[in-house]
């Protein structure tokens, strides 16, 4: 019998990976959390039947999240994640030497747990001596900072369930407030093609460009998530990814990536024309 994990990217739209095994099934406080091996994509992690990640194609995310800001102003050292607990995000930022704190705040202890035991690929750096987790919304845990960090990135699940306070204007402001004087502010922008996420997008665009004077909106190829073409926002007090992208410094730090390069960091700011019309108008 053939086993096939169906994920819906709409009502009329589904996306499929045929599987090797389940590997488990749990339903926490706040969401079902499922993990899957596959022959394709390896093995692979959803949240509420929502894929978060797959071994084949996490790098991309991670990479686009992390070094797009830490490749803007390299002298980012304070560093709150928003989300995250697969560990992804943060075993790139422990790649900087010179980031001396990473804050992690995940609302899903359970999440964190699952993937220390299971997703190593992704969770293996969570033990580092800089990185310190919390179990809180993030919502509510940025509420308690004020020039505090240098870099947010906001890796959360999509603007329902646990994650949607994270999309609101009260959460963006106080992320503002939260940041450093030259503080960056990166997040999960979701997709630009299907409707209901391009809504999203528009919102949070919105939303963000109200506190931000630099606002900003990348791309990168994610095979596994809806559509494959993701975006990611990039606010700023001080640095333009574009103006301020320093290539000869971030490449001596000699970091090596499977998809970001930093002519790549330049070019995923170049968007087509039907996203930068859905922007103009948010
Ligand atoms: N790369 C992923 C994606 O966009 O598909 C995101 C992965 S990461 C696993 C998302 C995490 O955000 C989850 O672990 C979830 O528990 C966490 N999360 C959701 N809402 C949150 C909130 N309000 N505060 C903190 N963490 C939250």
């Amino acid at each position: 019998m053939e086993l096939w994990y169906t994920e819906e990217h709409t009502p009329a739209v589904r996306f499929s990976i045929k599987l090797k095994r389940q590997v488990l099934s749990r339903q926490s406080p706040f969401q079902l959390i499922d993990i899957f091996d596959s022959d394709e994509f390896g093995r692979f992690f959803t949240l509420d039947g929502l894929m978060m990640l797959t071994e084949k194609d996490e790098f991309i995310y991670h990479d686009m999240i992390v070094h797009v800001p830490m490749a803007t102003n390299p002298g980012i050292r304070r560093v709150l994640v928003i989300g995250g607990g697969d560990g992804g995000t943060v075993r790139e930022l422990t790649r900087y030497d010179k980031v001396e704190r990473v804050d992690m705040v995940d609302i899903d202890e359970m999440v964190v747990q699952v993937c220390r035991e299971h997703l190593q690929f992704t969770s293996r750096c969570l033990g580092d001596p800089r990185v310190t987790l919390y179990y809180e919304d993030g919502l509510k845990f940025i509420r308690r900072y004020e020039n505090t960090y240098d870099l947010i990135i906001v890796d959360s699940t999509d603007p329902f369930g646990p994650g949607e306070g994270l999309f609101t204007k009260e959460f963006y402001g106080n992320c503002f407030r939260a940041l450093s004087e030259d503080g960056i502010l990166v997040n999960q922008h979701e997709n630009p093609y299907y409707d209901s996420y391009a809504i999203a997008m528009q919102r949070a665009h919105i939303r963000i460009k109200e506190f931000f004077p630099i606002c900003r909106v990348y791309q990168a190829h994610i095979p596994t998530y809806p559509s494959g073409h993701w975006l990611f926002g990039f606010a700023s007090k001080k640095f333009d990814p574009l103006r301020d992208l320093d290539a000869t410094a971030w490449n001596g730090l000699g970091i090596e990536t499977g998809y970001y390069n930093t002519d790549l960091h330049s070019a995923a700011f170049m968007l087509p024309n039907y996203v930068k019309k859905a922007l103009e108008r948010s």
